[in-house]
């Protein structure tokens, strides 16, 4: 990861005049700035001002299970899954991070913090999964829990163990595939992580009913650097114990970031559904879908025309949020080389384009995974040097 890293192509300001044709562009991480263009057009109707003696308490609700989060924003996010339809809010509890990755970690605590566990329970996702999460379960070298690769390849009985934990990421980073659960034994304990699960990126087809869900602000709406995340959690003692993570780890979470964020959350349930059909251009969503949508079609009209790659293909699939039939239109580019045991990250590499290779997400070298939501200008260079790839690249 290469977050220490200075961006070398204008991804963090999208109209960057300075962008570098001839320099590397960017497409490793997700950052969302493809999103910006729609926040500078809202102006200064989000824009919000805190004076030096607000908010100064490290307490937000005291009486509430989860003392530090904003009450404005727990109001924001049960309006906009109402909204939206794409998760169940009601009788859960949410519990706020600062990013997800913080709910993934406090998650896995949460999941195997019993205080008689011996040895570390398994995590494990399908592959190819997200290539955060065997660094993240890893990197403390915890007695708790511990990566353990593939769900299609996990062996509960080999590994002497009675339960595990499962993270089901649907859509799918890196691959937009809708997931279940796949290691479906007793024992085992489900995080759903539904990062992508908005009308942007995938048709809504039902709420999503689970015992953990993970959403966060950077995907929804693209506010990657306030770093909020939220979870919606059933059981009140899974609740709790999140809530400790969170308690021991960061006291809490900012409260600048949760009252901006409940905000702009707000803002997208004001102007939801209803606006859609009278075709408002005030609506994210809306616009988002178009954005991502035309996004999808450049790129496949590329990967048609040069013959090199395969890209997923997605169902059509009704949308409760939109009532159309839409394809999903994820945040990454799945993309595959056609010809078998290229090293495709090198490929696309050599032609200055920084991506991230299949094995990372516990898949082949042949793939490598291509961020969607880069600026206009980045995404531009992206097709231009795509389609200059030749083949006999061997
Ligand atoms: N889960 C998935 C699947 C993601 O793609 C990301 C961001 N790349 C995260 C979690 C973490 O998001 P956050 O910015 O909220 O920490």
């Amino acid at each position: 990861v290469v977050f220490n890293q200075k961006a070398s192509n204008g991804s963090t300001k999208s109209s960057s005049p300075s962008t570098n044709i001839s320099k590397t562009i960017n497409l490793d991480q997700g950052d969302p700035t493809v999103f910006e263009p729609y926040w500078r057009k809202m102006g200064d109707k989000c824009t919000m001002v805190i004076s030096a003696s607000d908010s100064m308490s490290y307490f937000s609700d005291a009486g509430n299970l989860c003392w530090f989060l904003e009450p404005k924003l727990g109001d924001s996010i049960r309006n906009l899954h109402h909204e939206i339809g794409n998760a169940k809010s009601n009788g859960r509890h949410i519990v706020v991070g600062t990013g997800s990755t913080q709910l993934y970690q406090a998650a896995l605590y949460a999941l195997s913090s019993s205080p008689d566990r011996t040895h570390p329970i398994s995590v494990v996702s399908a592959a190819p999964y997200y290539s955060q999460y065997p660094e993240e379960t890893d990197y403390l070298r915890s007695g708790l829990y511990k990566w353990a690769g593939d769900a299609y390849k996990f062996d509960k009985e080999e590994d002497g163990n009675t339960n595990y934990i499962e993270v089901v990421n649907s859509p799918s980073n890196p691959d937009g595939s809708i997931r279940e659960a796949v290691v479906k034994r007793t024992g085992g304990k489900l995080i759903h992580d539904l990062a992508y699960y908005w009308p942007q990126y995938t048709p809504i087809t039902r709420p999503a009913d689970h015992d953990i869900m993970l959403f966060t602000f950077s995907k929804c709406t693209g506010h990657a650097g306030s770093r909020i995340g939220w979870a919606l959690v059933k059981d009140t003692e899974v609740a709790k114990k999140m809530i400790k993570f969170i308690e021991l780890n960061s006291i809490g979470v900012s409260k600048e970031s949760q009252l901006r964020a409940a905000m702009i959350l707000g803002k997208l349930s004001d102007n939801s559904y209803q606006n859609l059909n009278s075709n408002k251009p005030d609506n994210f969503f809306e616009f988002s879908q178009c954005l991502l949508a035309e996004r999808w079609k450049k790129l496949r009209e590329v990967v048609k025309r040069n013959q090199l790659f395969i890209l997923p293909d997605y169902p059509l699939e009704y949308c409760n949020f939109t009532r159309k039939f839409t394809q999903s239109h994820p945040a990454f580019a799945w993309l595959q080389c056609k010809e078998e045991d290229v090293d495709c990250e090198k490929l696309i590499k050599a032609h200055k384009m920084m991506v991230r290779g299949g094995v990372r997400f516990g898949a082949e070298k042949k793939y490598v995974r291509v961020s969607m939501l880069s600026s206009e200008v980045v995404f531009n260079l992206f097709l231009q040097r795509l389609s200059a790839i030749k083949g006999n690249f061997n």
